[in-house]
């Protein structure tokens, strides 16, 4: 490989880019992590994605990929053969169902059109007919990032207490945490499940959970066999600020610094600025005369965008030729979605010349892969970033 002058393009829907002050806070010396100048840092960490969730329940943190907090949330809570209602609309809907079924639970499905979020109407008509009470979980996707749609959850909760049914939320949120709104306590979530590499803006490698009271009850209970993920052990230390095993000590410091960052930024305007970006993507996207994934304007995500490309052309080409002319990588089509669409990531760390410089690669892309656009998609985006600044 030769040496390719310039910043690379990290334009996925994550892993997002991770800025240099994040980077700094993790070159640092590993400390031992039974001392108390860990415990100091575990304390940090652990209170501060207690605000970043919107929560002032208990949060655990694992050295892991988001796949292991969904796990997590499973192995703690449930018995073998206990059902859970998944709501199906994309890609990682249909991998959590998948984990569900491994673990022995039994996967009943809400199968959703995948252009759209989960349907509350669906789920409380399915929890109505459970009189027995068979459903112990209900998982929803908050925003799927394999299409770009977010679900709104308050309805759902809302669909759940109507029809009068004590199963439990469970809420993936591992790419709208940081960059959506997300309240765990206030829309009466029980589990939110997430991970390091998204909204949070750091390397791959952690994860979270969010647990309720109920949920930290439903626990004690539980009999899935589970070790690593065990709640208990995690609780037994996390009042002190350890762990139960070697967690991953740089990139908490990594996440102590992201903390920082969204507190001086404000979450609010963290979000704001999310569906900023969010809103001039669809622009662009629209100028080009391609089409959206998303069809409803109220499940736009704010965090990515997956764009069909005109049929009989490949979306996996189009990001070929942009990763090797333009050194910039997209997401690719996940699922059914796998060469129809490819995925514009807008969280994490961005500001409006980064946005205005992937809106152009994209274009500059379609250009060079022949794929039928109209040009002009990448300026009006930025006319319209020009015209329309952050409110302060
Ligand atoms: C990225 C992602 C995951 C999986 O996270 P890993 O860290 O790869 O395990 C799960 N759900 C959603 C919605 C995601 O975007």
């Amino acid at each position: 490989m030769t040496y390719r002058s310039g910043r690379h393009f990290l334009q996925l829907p994550g892993p997002t880019n991770t800025p240099d002050r994040i980077l700094r806070a993790i070159a640092r010396p590993v400390i031992d992590h039974r001392g108390p100048e860990f415990a100091e840092l575990g304390l940090r960490v652990l209170g501060a994605m207690k605000w970043i969730f919107k929560t002032e329940e208990t949060v655990f943190i694992y050295p892991s990929s988001a796949t292991g907090a969904w796990e997590a949330a499973l192995t703690n809570t449930l018995s073998p053969g206990d059902h859970v209602l998944l709501c199906e609309h994309g890609f990682f809907g249909v991998k959590w169902g998948r984990v569900a079924e491994r673990l022995g639970l039994q996967v009943e499905r809400v199968q959703g059109d995948w252009r759209m979020g989960a349907a509350a109407a669906s789920v409380g008509e399915r929890l109505a007919d459970d009189d027995v009470g068979r459903i112990k979980a209900v998982l929803v996707v908050h925003n799927e990032t394999s299409t770009g749609v977010t679900t709104r959850i308050p309805p759902i909760r809302r669909a759940m207490d109507d029809a009068g049914h004590g199963a439990l939320l469970m809420v993936d949120a591992v790419s709208s945490l940081g960059a959506i709104d997300l309240r765990h306590d206030e829309w009466g979530i029980d589990v939110s499940v997430s991970g390091s590499q998204k909204g949070l803006m750091l390397p791959p490698g952690l994860s979270f959970t969010a647990v309720s009271r109920r949920a930290l009850e439903a626990s004690a209970a539980a009999t899935l066999p589970g070790s690593y993920w065990s709640w208990a052990d995690m609780e037994e230390f996390n009042d002190r600020g350890f762990f139960p095993y070697t967690p991953a000590t740089n990139l908490l410091f990594g996440l102590a610094e992201a903390a920082e960052m969204l507190e001086e930024e404000g979450l609010e305007r963290v979000f704001a600025r999310h569906g900023r970006h969010a809103a001039a993507t669809r622009l662009a996207v629209e100028r080009w005369g391609l089409e959206n994934v998303a069809v409803d304007p109220d499940e736009y995500s704010s965090a990515a965008t997956s764009v069909f490309v005109p049929e009989g052309t490949s979306a996996d080409h189009l990001r070929s030729v942009i990763l090797e002319r333009f050194d910039m990588s997209l997401g690719k089509g996940l699922g059914q979605l796998e060469g129809r669409v490819f995925r514009i990531g807008h969280l994490g760390d961005l500001n409006d010349l980064m946005l205005a410089g992937t809106l152009a690669g994209v274009e500059m892309g379609l250009r060079a892969a022949g794929i039928p656009h109209r040009a002009g998609g990448a300026q009006a985006a930025c006319d319209w970033l020009a015209d329309n600044p952050l409110e302060a």
